[in-house]
This record gives C-alpha cells, structure tokens and sequence, in this order.
C-alpha cells in the first residue's frame, strides 16, 4: 500500500511525525510520504521512527502561484534536503505567510469576527508552517464556526473575501526547483475544483517542458470526472500516475490509505529521481 501524500504537525497536519509513521505502519502502509507544506523539518523525526516492513519517501508539498493567481499545490518528492535553493525557496514561502496571516486576520476582524495573530500563532504548533487550517483552529476555539471544515466551507475559502495569497513560486520554477534538487515532481490535486479555481488542461505541456513527472489522479478532492479527465491527461502527456490520502490527522476527514499508488506506477516515479532515496528501516 503507497501512500504518497501526508501532513504533520510540523505544517497543518494534528499528529507529530512519529505518530504518523506509527499510525501508517498500523494501517498496513508499505511505502509512506511525508509531505508538509513547504517545510522538511518533519524529516528526522519520521526517519528515527521508522520501522520495518514500511519505507519512507521524504517529500514537501509547495504551495505556487501562476501568473494568473491561481493555486497549485506541488509534491517534491526524493530531493536532496540539503540543496540550498530548495531550501531558501521553501524558507521564503515559510515566511511570507505571515504577513499573509496578518492580513487574513485584519480582514475578518474589520468585519467583527473574534479572532487575532495571537491566537492563530497558539493553534499553530512550534516552528510549524502556518497555514489556514491554523486560523481555522483559533476560529472554533474562539466559537466562531464549529470545525476546520466548517471554516472552510465560507470564511476561508479560496473564493472568499477575507481570503489573501501569500508570495509563492511559480509552478515552473518550484519544479525546476525540484529537479535540480535530484527529486521528482507531481502535481498535487490538480482538478480539485471544489477547492477554488483551478488549471486548464492545455497547461499541463508546460508543466511539461518545465520538467513535471506526475499527477495526481485519485484523491478525495477531484470528482470521478475530474480523475478521468486527468487520466487522459497524464496518458498523453507520459505522466506517472499517483494516489493518495493527503492525511492531516484529525483536522480533516481524509484516512491513511483511503487513496493509493499503483506499486509499477511509483516503481516508474522512484526511478526518475537522480538518486535512490527511499528510506528504508
Ligand atoms: P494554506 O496553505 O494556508 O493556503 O492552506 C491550505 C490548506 O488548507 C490545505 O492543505 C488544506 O489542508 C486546507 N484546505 C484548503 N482548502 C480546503 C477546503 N476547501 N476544505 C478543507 N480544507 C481545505
Ligand atoms: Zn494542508
Ligand atoms: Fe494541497
Ligand atoms: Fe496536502
């Protein structure tokens, strides 16, 4: 069972790096990513708490901007975590949120909802990339809304009017990025609509040319429609395949497992690194 696609704490997941190997090897994961948002610091703690028979894909998921202002989310999978770019790439993401908190904040507060820095930073865990789902916590602990998804349904969503960007990459340089880092990138929930607006089909060939390995097809967010026409996609364009959970702990719905990776599609995806990677036990 390969499940590529996994949060922690140290983004906007709930359970710590060793919870999350430990739950994956009791839900009968074989081969697990971790993959907060623009950040590695989960690494080291999931690696020293690996254990046989599972093995462990260190990845990151980031957070682009196309010129159009429309969100895409990047997996980087297999790259060397030392590479300096990749590191100041992620390390600007990191910090551009918050400013981008602050004025999410300023937003809902000028419209008399209960909510301050203060109290998004204490929903945040330590050294944790700050995200929405962070606001989220803070707004049902002051009693605003009553879960994550909740918040998410209005006040937080991309449409909404307290909804601001932060400062991101391009698609085309995150991958470039990847690449030169020695690992391989897929696109993450391409034509989750539901989430926002999202990329057309005639833009995958310059994610193409930008150096793209994978898309990702079976996820909890895109419709069965959207997962054929993604399909279809990925078959002309020679893209690896890939499914996954997008597990974030209890913050969200989404179970361990609930959405896999074909075993010859992520043996075809593992060989395209410049490196093997994979950590075994
Ligand atoms: P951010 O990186 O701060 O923009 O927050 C993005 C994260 O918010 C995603 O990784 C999801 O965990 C969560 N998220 C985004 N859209 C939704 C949604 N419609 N429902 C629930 N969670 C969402
Ligand atoms: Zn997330
Ligand atoms: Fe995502
Ligand atoms: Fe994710």
């Amino acid at each position: 069972m390969i499940d590529l696609h996994t949060h922690t704490t140290a983004s906007d997941g709930t359970d710590s790096p060793f919870a999350l190997v430990n739950k994956a090897l009791s839900a009968g994961i074989t081969t697990l990513a971790i993959t907060d948002h623009d950040t590695t610091s989960g690494w080291s703690e999931a690696i020293s708490a690996l254990r046989s028979p599972m093995s462990l894909v260190l990845g990151a998921e980031i957070s682009t901007l196309t010129s159009d202002g429309i969100s895409v989310h990047m997996l980087g999978l297999l790259f060397d975590g030392e590479n300096l770019e990749m590191q100041k790439m992620l390390a600007e993401s990191r910090d551009t949120r918050l400013p981008r908190m602050r004025k999410m904040i300023e937003l809902l507060a000028a419209d008399g909802i209960a909510i301050t820095m203060e109290d998004v930073m204490a929903a945040a865990p330590d050294g944790a990339t700050v995200g929405r789902p962070h606001l989220a916590d803070a707004l049902v602990k002051n009693g605003v809304v009553a879960t994550r998804d909740e918040a998410f349904v209005d006040l937080l969503h991309n449409d909404s009017k307290y909804y601001v960007t932060h400062v991101a990459p391009t698609p085309e340089s995150a991958i470039a990025c990847i690449k030169k880092a020695g690992g391989v990138a897929i696109i993450a929930h391409p034509f989750a609509s539901r989430r926002g607006e999202t990329i057309s089909t005639a833009s995958f060939s310059t994610l193409v040319n930008a150096g793209l390995d994978g898309i990702e097809v079976n996820h909890r967010d895109q419709s069965m429609d959207e997962r054929k026409q993604l399909t279809q996609i990925a078959d002309e364009l020679g893209l690896v395949k890939t499914g996954s959970s997008d597990y974030h702990g209890n913050g969200k719905l989404n179970s361990l497992g609930e959405n896999l990776t074909d075993p010859a599609q992520w043996e075809r995806l593992e060989s395209l690194a410049n490196q093997r990677r994979v950590v075994k036990p």
